[in-house]
């Protein structure tokens, strides 16, 4: 099989041959010419499928390394799709440090269905087993975590919803295929918001489904098909042309976000900071173990609070104060007020003083002087 550069630039998308292109031709088209009554050269109607839609469905399964592939028009419309595998009455364990809007899904669009959930911190597979019940059909994790970027031992977290007869979801959003490939590693599903790194210019919202268990795909695609939330042929195009770079694009994130945690690390105003590469993270080690690198985020908490915090993502200037992560440029946010303010108050509410960065692909000397600026000037230094 080819390597991870390779398929990002190539699978699914051979130079067109009616043309020669070397790009995937963005299909505007609703509806496909058939020969005869179901007589057809693969597509029907754009719902249903699309050239430049498989072409990027190709394209991501091959870098997750999966048999099967579907698009989605966000990644929690990819999530939903994967919770609506279950059916009322059973029951998801979940981490207790996910994205806000995975909690949201489960609490405030599941939990009326009668899909119940848990959550339970994953460090420890014992505790997860413990959480498990009869009802209970899906684990669901994420693996660097948002916000706190804990480490979940992925083969051994399969290996507990496995002996329970359940399935492991697994959020790559953070990791991307270039960093994790989940499935290699025991889980059954992965899901992405495709809007983050591999998209990668903040121009576009996406989500994938990958699985190699033809029985979940096949559900899968039926619900991509009969619920609709299908991503549009540019938004496709969009993605296929981001993935391309996705291996050079995650080596520079990576080498950025380590300068950056060390600084952090280093910087009298900073209280603890969050980054699986630091040898004094937790779960380095599984990380080490499981990741090819140690990806673009790293959190912290600064000394002085809620206040300071808010000052700080106030004060930096290359660091845009922005939701959302992943893309080329460096991005500040606050979660207890931003992404996770739909946890307030709920087991995976956050801290106050911690501020989440997307480290970019900028110079990363600029990078660490803008941090120093805002942390002196919200410090009072
Ligand atoms: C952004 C995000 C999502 C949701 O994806 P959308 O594309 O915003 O719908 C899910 N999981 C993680 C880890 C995310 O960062």
């Amino acid at each position: 099989m080819a390597g991870f550069e390779t398929l990002a630039i190539h699978a699914g998308q051979p130079p067109d041959r009616s043309t020669g292109a070397v790009v995937p031709a963005i299909h505007l088209s609703t509806t496909f010419a058939q020969a005869g009554v179901g007589n057809h050269q693969g597509f029907e109607y754009s719902r249903s499928g699309n050239p430049t839609r498989s072409a990027l469905e190709a394209c991501v399964a091959a870098l997750e390394g999966a048999r099967h592939g579907s698009a989605f028009s966000s990644g929690l419309a990819a999530e939903d799709a994967v919770l609506r595998l279950l059916a009322p009455g059973d029951h998801v364990v979940v981490g207790d440090n996910v994205y806000g809007g995975t909690y949201r899904l489960l609490a405030q669009v599941h939990a009326h269905v009668g899909i119940a959930f848990s959550s339970v911190r994953l460090d420890d597979p014992a505790a997860v087993g413990a959480a498990w019940r009869p009802e209970t059909k899906m684990l669901w994790i994420e693996t660097p975590s948002n916000p706190i970027l804990r480490i979940a031992n992925i083969s051994a977290l399969g290996d507990v919803a496995h002996a329970h007869g359940g399935m492991l979801v697994v959020d790559n959003t953070f990791a991307t295929p270039y960093l994790q490939r989940p499935l290699a590693l025991g889980a059954d599903v992965v899901v992405h918001s495709t809007t983050k790194y591999l998209g990668g210019h903040s121009d576009v919202v996406g989500g994938f489904v990958a699985t190699s268990d033809d029985v979940i795909a096949s559900r899968i695609s039926t619900l991509q098909n009969s619920v609709g939330a299908v991503p549009s042929p540019f938004d496709c195009y969009l993605l296929l042309r981001g993935v391309k770079t996705l291996a050079v694009r995650m080596d520079r994130h990576c080498a950025n976000a380590a300068r950056v945690a060390d600084a952090l690390g280093a910087h009298p105003a900073v209280d603890t900071v969050y980054y699986p590469g630091l040898p004094t993270h937790p779960g380095h080690a599984t990380a080490a173990a499981q990741m090819r690198g140690f990806g673009g985020m790293v959190s912290f908490t600064v000394r002085g609070g809620e206040a300071v915090a808010l000052a700080v993502a106030a004060a930096t200037e290359l660091f845009t104060l922005a939701e959302s992560l992943g893309a080329v440029e460096s991005l500040i946010e606050h979660p207890h007020r931003m992404t996770h303010a739909s946890v307030a108050g709920s087991p995976l509410a956050v801290d106050p003083a911690l501020l989440r960065l997307s480290v970019g692909l900028e110079d990363v000397d600029d990078l660490l002087a803008d941090l120093e600026r805002a942390l002196g000037v919200a410090g009072g230094r």
